[in-house]
Formats: C-alpha cells, sequence, structure tokens
C-alpha cells in the first residue's frame, strides 16, 4: 500500500489554551460543535513559561473529562528533560496516550533565554521512546515549504528524517496553501524511507492582517493571488470568511483526492471556519 494511504483517513483538531476562565468557557462551546467531526484526537498546544503550561493541563484535563482523546503538545527547548518526564508522567497516569512533540519556539519578552538539555525535537522523542517505549503514539512537526531556520531543504528534510528515526509515530505539517509543496515534500520522503502517515496542517482563513503576520514568522506562504485578493477585501470580513472558505476547502479536497491520509485543523479555538470546511468537503460518514 502507498505509504500515505490508510484505510481511514485520520481528521483531528488543534486548540491552544485560553489566558481566562471566560475564554475557557467559550473553548468549550466550540469544542463541543467541533464534536461532530468525530475527531480522532484534540491537540492542545504548549509554550514555555509557567502560567501557559498550566493552562494546556487544565485544557488537557477538561477534555478528558469529555471523553475526548485529548493529544497535549510538549516541547523541549525550554524544560530540562526531569521536567518533561514527570509531565509526561502525568499524563500517562492521566491515560493520555497520544503526544505531539516540538522543539518549540521562546515567544519574545519572556525572559527565558537559555536553551534547555534538549535543543531539537527528534531528542524530545529519543527522550520518550527511552524513558516511555511505545506507551505514547508521537506526533512530530513538519513542513513542506521548510522550517524558517533549516540550512536548506535537504537539511530540513534530513532533520525530519531524524525525528522519524528516533520514534515518530506520524507527522502534521505546517499549514501551506500550495499543495503542490506538500505532495513534493511527501514524495521527497517516500524516497528517503519515510513511511509515516504525513498529515496536512489546514488553516482556515479568516483575517488577513493575523495570518499575514504569522505566516510570516513560521514560513508558511501565502500564494500572491491569495494575498492579493484578501488585501483587496479590507475590512470587509465577510468577503473574507467566504473567500477563505472557498479557497480552503479546495486545497482539502485536492489533498485528499491525491492520497493525503487525512486533515488535522488549526482550529484557533473558533469551530465557523471549519465545519464550514468540513460541510463543503461533505465526506463519507
Ligand atoms: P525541530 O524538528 O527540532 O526543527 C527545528 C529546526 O532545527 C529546523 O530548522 C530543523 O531543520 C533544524 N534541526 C532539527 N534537528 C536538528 C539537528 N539535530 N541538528 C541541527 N539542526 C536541526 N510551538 C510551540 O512552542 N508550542 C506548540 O504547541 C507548537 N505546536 C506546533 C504544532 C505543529 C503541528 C507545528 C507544525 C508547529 C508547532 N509549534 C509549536 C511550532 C514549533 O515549535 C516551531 O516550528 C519550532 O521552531 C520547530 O519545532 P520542531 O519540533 O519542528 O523542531
Amino acid at each position: 500500500m502507498h505509504p500515505q494511504q490508510t484505510d481511514q483517513k485520520l481528521f483531528s483538531f488543534e486548540l491552544f489554551p485560553p489566558k481566562t476562565e471566560e475564554g475557557m468557557e467559550k473553548l468549550k462551546t466550540q469544542v463541543k460543535k467541533l464534536a461532530r467531526i468525530n475527531p480522532l484526537y484534540v491537540s492542545v498546544t504548549f509554550g514555555a513559561g509557567g502560567s501557559t503550561q498550566q493552562r494546556t493541563f487544565q485544557s488537557v484535563e477538561w477534555l478528558v473529562s469529555e471523553g475526548i482523546e485529548a493529544a497535549p503538545h510538549i516541547s523541549c527547548i525550554s524544560s530540562s528533560a526531569a521536567e518533561i518526564v514527570e509531565i509526561l508522567n502525568r499524563y500517562k497516569d492521566q491515560g493520555i496516550r497520544r503526544l505531539v512533540t516540538l522543539r518549540g519556539d521562546l515567544p519574545s519578552g519572556t525572559g527565558l533565554g537559555g536553551r534547555g538539555e534538549l535543543n531539537y525535537a527528534n531528542e524530545l522523542v529519543a527522550l520518550i521512546r527511552r524513558e516511555f517505549g511505545d506507551y505514547f503514539h508521537i506526533e512530530v512537526a513538519a513542513y513542506p515549504e521548510f522550517h524558517p531556520q533549516a540550512a536548506n531543504a535537504r537539511a530540513d528534510l534530513n532533520n525530519f528524517k531524524r525525528k522519524v528515526d528516533a520514534g515518530a509515530n506520524a507527522a502534521i505539517t505546517q499549514y501551506f496553501y500550495n499543495a503542490d509543496a506538500y505532495f513534493r515534500f511527501v514524495d521527497s520522503c517516500e524516497k528517503m524511507d519515510i513511511g509515516i502517515p504525513i498529515v496536512p496542517g489546514i488553516m482556515p482563513i479568516t483575517n488577513f492582517s493575523s495570518l499575514s503576520r504569522f505566516s510570516d514568522a513560521c514560513g508558511a506562504e501565502i500564494p500572491r493571488w491569495i494575498r492579493k485578493r484578501l488585501e483587496a477585501y479590507a475590512d470587509d470580513v465577510e468577503s473574507i470568511r467566504a473567500f477563505g472558505v472557498d479557497v480552503v476547502s479546495e486545497l482539502c479536497r485536492r489533498l485528499l483526492d491525491h492520497g493525503a491520509p487525512g486533515l488535522h485543523f488549526y482550529t484557533m479555538n473558533q469551530s465557523a471556519a471549519t465545519l464550514k470546511i468540513w460541510d463543503n468537503l461533505a465526506l463519507p460518514e
């Protein structure tokens, strides 16, 4: 079987931990709406620094209490190996079996300057396998348009392979709007004998200025024709959203038709755009 073909497509979505109680209440409402996608799992991002980590734990705890399969993200750049093992033991006690495993980025202005004992995600994957064997299903990040700090495309692919060789079970990509970048990436991986599912990360388009800022930082390209149209809509939020749903639905359709093993939605804690895209795909129940 083609490595990217699985019997069942894998659909999942991602949340970030809200900063306030009010945000948490809103999140609960959105997750209940998103539940009709029947996701394989719901992941929760993880930041460097104490208070944001507590919010990840709270969000994960709530998902578990709702009977939803939670996949906490865990990053290594600002934590010691002992701190990471402690967090993972706690997740294990909660019955969590899936992790999204990352190097992480240090948020600017946190004062967290130094690096941890583990500097790259492959080292974190290796630590988890060493300490927990095969207990956790490990997802890692992949970059079809390449990571902004990578020396070059070849080096980035080799570094991706290190994570797979260290024991990753599957990958979620950074978002992209160029389907060909994904297909090429998957082809290159196959040539390197990387056989794990590489699930496209899907970012709905709802707001041009924040998407543009974020894309510049994470190295995801907004194709010129999309950027130009979004710019032309200016403050016409309804048109931006309608166009965004159209473009992203088409992207998802193309990815699935050409063998993507599933989709991972970056919901940004909002259900509306993801659900519209989902409905447009009209996937068999
Ligand atoms: P790595 O795989 O370690 O790669 C980072 C860079 O180093 C790449 O340029 C790579 O080519 C290079 N590299 C890798 N290994 C080596 C090596 N051994 N030697 C030399 N160079 C190497 N960030 C958060 O802080 N919290 C989150 O919850 C979070 N969730 C994310 C979820 C997804 C699906 C994705 C795609 C990203 C997420 N991020 C998150 C962002 C992520 O932390 C950043 O993109 C970060 O800069 C890289 O993380 P990584 O795990 O891909 O790192």
